[in-house]
Protein backbone atom coordinates (compact mmCIF):
# COMPACT_ATOMS: atom_id res chain seq x y z
CA UNK A 1 0.00 0.00 0.00
CA UNK A 2 2.81 2.25 1.08
CA UNK A 3 4.21 1.07 -2.26
CA UNK A 4 1.29 2.14 -4.99
CA UNK A 5 1.03 5.67 -2.30
CA UNK A 6 4.48 6.93 -3.31
CA UNK A 7 3.92 5.37 -7.28
CA UNK A 8 0.65 7.13 -7.47
CA UNK A 9 2.31 10.81 -6.29
CA UNK A 10 6.05 10.84 -7.24
CA UNK A 11 7.19 11.10 -10.41
CA UNK A 12 10.51 9.39 -9.42
CA UNK A 13 8.78 6.05 -8.05
CA UNK A 14 6.51 5.85 -10.77
CA UNK A 15 9.11 6.14 -14.03
CA UNK A 16 12.29 5.07 -12.26
CA UNK A 17 11.98 3.47 -8.63
CA UNK A 18 9.41 0.83 -9.10
CA UNK A 19 10.99 -0.07 -13.11
CA UNK A 20 14.25 -1.21 -10.76
CA UNK A 21 12.91 -2.73 -8.26
CA UNK A 22 9.71 -4.53 -8.64
CA UNK A 23 11.12 -7.81 -7.27
CA UNK A 24 12.44 -6.04 -4.12
CA UNK A 25 10.39 -7.40 -1.30
CA UNK A 26 9.56 -4.10 0.67
CA UNK A 27 11.77 -4.33 3.83
CA UNK A 28 10.64 -4.78 7.14
CA UNK A 29 7.93 -1.93 6.13
CA UNK A 30 5.52 -1.15 9.45
CA UNK A 31 2.73 -0.19 6.70
CA UNK A 32 1.90 -4.05 5.81
CA UNK A 33 -1.10 -3.56 7.87
CA UNK A 34 -4.39 -4.92 7.64
CA UNK A 35 -7.23 -2.51 6.35
CA UNK A 36 -9.38 -2.13 9.27
CA UNK A 37 -6.82 -0.45 11.07
CA UNK A 38 -6.31 2.58 8.23
CA UNK A 39 -5.72 5.10 10.95
CA UNK A 40 -3.17 3.72 12.50
CA UNK A 41 -1.40 2.90 8.81
CA UNK A 42 -1.70 6.08 8.36
CA UNK A 43 0.13 7.63 11.43
CA UNK A 44 2.46 4.29 10.60
CA UNK A 45 3.42 5.18 7.04
CA UNK A 46 3.12 8.93 8.12
CA UNK A 47 5.98 8.30 10.64
CA UNK A 48 7.70 5.50 8.09
CA UNK A 49 7.68 8.21 5.58
CA UNK A 50 9.67 10.77 7.76
CA UNK A 51 12.08 7.88 9.04
CA UNK A 52 12.85 6.76 5.37
CA UNK A 53 13.82 10.51 4.41
CA UNK A 54 15.79 10.71 7.59
CA UNK A 55 17.81 7.61 6.84
CA UNK A 56 18.31 9.14 3.73
CA UNK A 57 19.18 12.50 4.46
CA UNK A 58 22.16 11.26 7.02
CA UNK A 59 23.30 9.09 4.40
CA UNK A 60 23.39 12.22 1.94
CA UNK A 61 25.36 13.86 5.14
CA UNK A 62 27.85 10.97 4.88
CA UNK A 63 28.47 11.17 1.26
CA UNK A 64 28.58 14.79 1.30
CA UNK A 65 31.61 14.51 3.85
CA UNK A 66 33.12 12.01 0.88
CA UNK A 67 32.50 14.35 -1.39
CA UNK A 68 34.34 17.24 0.14
CA UNK A 69 37.68 15.10 1.00
CA UNK A 70 37.44 14.13 -2.75
CA UNK A 71 37.19 17.70 -3.92
CA UNK A 72 39.64 18.69 -1.63
CA UNK A 73 42.28 16.07 -2.99
CA UNK A 74 40.67 16.06 -6.61
CA UNK A 75 42.28 19.20 -7.72
CA UNK A 76 45.99 19.01 -6.30
CA UNK A 77 46.84 15.51 -7.96
CA UNK A 78 45.70 17.61 -10.92
CA UNK A 79 47.95 20.28 -9.76
CA UNK A 80 51.32 18.08 -8.95
CA UNK A 81 51.03 16.04 -12.38
CA UNK A 82 51.06 19.39 -14.34
CA UNK A 83 53.78 20.49 -12.46
CA UNK A 84 55.61 17.46 -12.90
CA UNK A 85 54.61 17.72 -16.76
CA UNK A 86 56.42 21.18 -16.65
CA UNK A 87 59.28 20.23 -14.88
CA UNK A 88 59.96 17.09 -17.20
CA UNK A 89 59.50 19.33 -20.54
CA UNK A 90 62.06 22.20 -19.17
CA UNK A 91 64.50 19.00 -17.89
CA UNK A 92 64.20 17.80 -21.46
CA UNK A 93 64.76 21.51 -22.91
CA UNK A 94 67.63 22.49 -21.09
CA UNK A 95 69.30 18.27 -21.82
CA UNK A 96 68.25 19.82 -25.76
CA UNK A 97 70.24 22.83 -25.33
CA UNK A 98 73.32 20.87 -23.69
CA UNK A 99 73.18 18.54 -26.81
CA UNK A 100 73.27 21.39 -29.11
CA UNK A 101 76.08 23.14 -27.01
CA UNK A 102 77.97 19.96 -27.36
CA UNK A 103 77.47 20.05 -31.26
CA UNK A 104 78.68 23.74 -31.43
CA UNK A 105 81.63 23.13 -29.62
CA UNK A 106 82.57 20.25 -31.62
CA UNK A 107 82.76 22.79 -34.33
CA UNK A 108 84.69 25.11 -32.66
CA UNK A 109 87.36 22.50 -32.60
CA UNK A 110 87.02 21.30 -35.94
CA UNK A 111 87.00 25.27 -37.11
CA UNK A 112 90.32 25.85 -34.85
CA UNK A 113 92.05 22.13 -36.63
CA UNK A 114 91.07 23.91 -39.92
CA UNK A 115 92.77 26.78 -38.53
CA UNK A 116 95.93 24.98 -36.95
CA UNK A 117 96.59 23.00 -40.46
CA UNK A 118 96.18 26.50 -42.67
CA UNK A 119 98.70 27.78 -40.48
CA UNK A 120 101.25 24.78 -40.59
CA UNK A 121 100.40 24.73 -44.50
CA UNK A 122 101.07 28.49 -44.60
CA UNK A 123 104.32 28.02 -42.55
CA UNK A 124 105.35 25.29 -44.81
CA UNK A 125 104.75 27.17 -47.84
CA UNK A 126 106.46 30.17 -46.61
CA UNK A 127 109.52 27.99 -46.47
CA UNK A 128 109.35 26.32 -49.83
CA UNK A 129 109.10 29.76 -51.50
CA UNK A 130 112.77 30.86 -50.29
CA UNK A 131 114.14 27.79 -52.71
CA UNK A 132 111.75 28.35 -55.72
CA UNK A 133 113.62 27.85 -59.03
CA UNK A 134 110.72 30.13 -61.00
CA UNK A 135 108.95 32.76 -60.73
CA UNK A 136 105.65 29.70 -61.78
CA UNK A 137 106.82 27.95 -58.49
CA UNK A 138 106.91 31.50 -56.54
CA UNK A 139 103.78 32.27 -58.07
CA UNK A 140 101.89 28.92 -57.61
CA UNK A 141 102.98 28.96 -53.45
CA UNK A 142 101.89 32.50 -53.40
CA UNK A 143 98.33 31.54 -54.36
CA UNK A 144 98.17 28.47 -51.99
CA UNK A 145 99.60 30.44 -48.81
CA UNK A 146 96.79 33.18 -49.83
CA UNK A 147 94.05 30.60 -49.76
CA UNK A 148 95.03 29.12 -46.87
CA UNK A 149 94.77 32.89 -44.97
CA UNK A 150 91.70 32.90 -47.00
CA UNK A 151 90.57 29.32 -45.11
CA UNK A 152 91.92 30.74 -41.31
CA UNK A 153 89.45 34.04 -42.43
CA UNK A 154 86.48 31.44 -42.92
CA UNK A 155 86.94 29.14 -40.00
CA UNK A 156 87.78 32.30 -37.56
CA UNK A 157 84.14 33.81 -38.99
CA UNK A 158 82.52 30.13 -38.20
CA UNK A 159 84.21 29.67 -34.85
CA UNK A 160 82.98 33.09 -33.68
CA UNK A 161 79.35 31.81 -34.94
CA UNK A 162 79.36 29.03 -33.29
CA UNK A 163 80.97 30.35 -29.78
CA UNK A 164 77.99 32.96 -30.20
CA UNK A 165 75.58 29.87 -30.79
CA UNK A 166 77.12 28.62 -27.33
CA UNK A 167 76.62 31.78 -25.70
CA UNK A 168 73.22 32.17 -26.63
CA UNK A 169 71.99 28.55 -25.79
CA UNK A 170 74.14 29.43 -22.28
CA UNK A 171 71.48 32.15 -21.68
CA UNK A 172 68.98 29.97 -22.73
CA UNK A 173 69.52 27.26 -20.25
CA UNK A 174 70.15 29.79 -17.54
CA UNK A 175 66.50 31.31 -18.51
CA UNK A 176 65.42 27.63 -18.12
CA UNK A 177 66.69 26.58 -15.43
CA UNK A 178 65.71 29.77 -13.05
CA UNK A 179 62.05 28.60 -14.40
CA UNK A 180 62.77 25.11 -13.76
CA UNK A 181 63.95 25.61 -10.17
CA UNK A 182 60.78 27.99 -9.28
CA UNK A 183 58.49 25.09 -10.35
CA UNK A 184 60.32 22.24 -8.41
CA UNK A 185 60.08 24.58 -5.70
CA UNK A 186 56.48 25.01 -6.36
CA UNK A 187 55.86 21.26 -6.80
CA UNK A 188 57.81 20.32 -3.50
CA UNK A 189 55.14 22.30 -1.71
CA UNK A 190 52.15 20.52 -3.63
CA UNK A 191 53.51 17.15 -3.21
CA UNK A 192 54.01 17.84 0.70
CA UNK A 193 50.69 19.47 0.77
CA UNK A 194 48.42 16.51 -1.38
CA UNK A 195 50.77 13.84 0.99
CA UNK A 196 49.29 16.05 4.01
CA UNK A 197 45.81 15.64 2.69
CA UNK A 198 45.95 12.07 1.89
CA UNK A 199 47.58 11.15 5.06
CA UNK A 200 44.78 12.75 6.86
CA UNK A 201 41.93 12.68 5.23
CA UNK A 202 42.51 8.69 3.87
CA UNK A 203 41.25 7.23 7.22
CA UNK A 204 38.53 9.58 7.36
CA UNK A 205 37.34 8.91 4.14
CA UNK A 206 37.24 4.90 4.66
CA UNK A 207 35.60 5.40 7.82
CA UNK A 208 32.98 7.40 5.77
CA UNK A 209 33.18 5.16 3.34
CA UNK A 210 31.86 2.02 5.74
CA UNK A 211 29.50 4.15 8.09
CA UNK A 212 28.46 4.87 4.16
CA UNK A 213 27.60 1.20 3.61
CA UNK A 214 26.46 0.32 6.90
CA UNK A 215 24.00 3.14 6.88
CA UNK A 216 22.91 2.10 3.29
CA UNK A 217 20.94 -0.98 4.87
CA UNK A 218 18.60 1.11 6.98
CA UNK A 219 17.72 2.91 4.11
CA UNK A 220 14.05 2.02 1.89
CA UNK A 221 15.79 -0.21 -0.91
CA UNK A 222 13.86 1.53 -3.76
CA UNK A 223 14.71 4.80 -2.35
CA UNK A 224 17.82 4.62 -2.31
CA UNK A 225 18.49 3.09 -5.85
CA UNK A 226 16.71 6.88 -6.60
CA UNK A 227 18.86 8.07 -4.58
CA UNK A 228 21.96 6.76 -6.19
CA UNK A 229 21.04 7.55 -9.31
CA UNK A 230 20.02 11.43 -8.71
CA UNK A 231 22.86 11.76 -6.88
CA UNK A 232 25.23 10.52 -9.89
CA UNK A 233 23.07 13.33 -12.21
CA UNK A 234 23.58 16.11 -9.75
CA UNK A 235 26.38 18.27 -10.24
CA UNK A 236 26.45 19.23 -6.39
CA UNK A 237 25.89 15.21 -5.15
CA UNK A 238 23.06 16.62 -3.58
CA UNK A 239 20.19 13.97 -3.66
CA UNK A 240 17.93 14.98 -0.65
CA UNK A 241 17.88 18.80 -0.22
CA UNK A 242 15.63 21.04 1.61
CA UNK A 243 13.68 24.17 0.77
CA UNK A 244 15.85 27.18 0.97
CA UNK A 245 13.58 30.36 0.06
CA UNK A 246 10.58 29.06 -1.51
CA UNK A 247 13.10 26.77 -3.79
CA UNK A 248 14.41 23.70 -4.14
CA UNK A 249 17.64 23.46 -2.50
CA UNK A 250 19.85 21.67 -5.60
CA UNK A 251 18.51 23.49 -8.46
CA UNK A 252 17.01 26.96 -6.68
CA UNK A 253 13.73 26.44 -9.19
CA UNK A 254 10.60 27.74 -6.92
CA UNK A 255 8.43 25.78 -5.34
CA UNK A 256 4.37 26.30 -5.13
CA UNK A 257 3.23 26.76 -1.69
CA UNK A 258 1.14 24.19 -1.77
CA UNK A 259 4.00 21.63 -3.06
CA UNK A 260 5.69 23.20 0.09
CA UNK A 261 3.09 22.37 2.51
CA UNK A 262 2.92 18.94 1.08
CA UNK A 263 6.27 18.73 1.79
CA UNK A 264 6.08 19.42 5.19
CA UNK A 265 3.37 16.85 5.67
CA UNK A 266 5.61 14.56 4.40
CA UNK A 267 2.66 11.91 4.03
CA UNK A 268 4.65 11.18 1.06
CA UNK A 269 7.81 11.26 -1.30
CA UNK A 270 8.18 14.60 -2.97
CA UNK A 271 10.63 15.43 -5.62
CA UNK A 272 11.82 18.51 -7.34
CA UNK A 273 10.16 18.66 -10.63
CA UNK A 274 12.77 20.83 -12.27
CA UNK A 275 15.87 18.51 -11.15
CA UNK A 276 14.53 15.08 -9.65
CA UNK A 277 15.85 15.37 -6.10
CA UNK A 278 13.73 14.68 -3.16
CA UNK A 279 13.07 17.23 -1.11
CA UNK A 280 13.07 16.94 3.28
CA UNK A 281 11.40 19.39 5.22
CA UNK A 282 13.47 21.22 7.44
CA UNK A 283 11.77 20.97 10.59
CA UNK A 284 11.88 17.39 9.92
CA UNK A 285 15.82 17.65 10.00
CA UNK A 286 15.81 20.18 12.87
CA UNK A 287 13.68 17.94 14.98
CA UNK A 288 16.15 14.89 14.64
CA UNK A 289 19.15 17.37 14.77
CA UNK A 290 17.62 18.36 18.19
ZN1 LIG B 1 15.32 21.06 -7.90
Amino acid sequence: MAKKKIEKDSPISEEKVTNNVSENVEPTDTTSTTEDAAVSEEILEERSIAQKLLSLYHLQQIYSKIDKIRILRGELPEEVRDLEDACEGKTTRIAKYKDEIEEFRRKVVGEETKMKDALALIKRYEEQINNVRNNREYDSLNKEIEYQKLEIQLAEKNKGKYVAEIEGKTTDINLVDEKLKELSEILEVKKRELNVIIEETEIEEKELIEEAEKHKLLVDQRLLIAFERIRKNARNGLAIVQIERDACGGCFSTIPPQRQLDIRLHKKIIVCEACGRIFIDKQLVESQEN
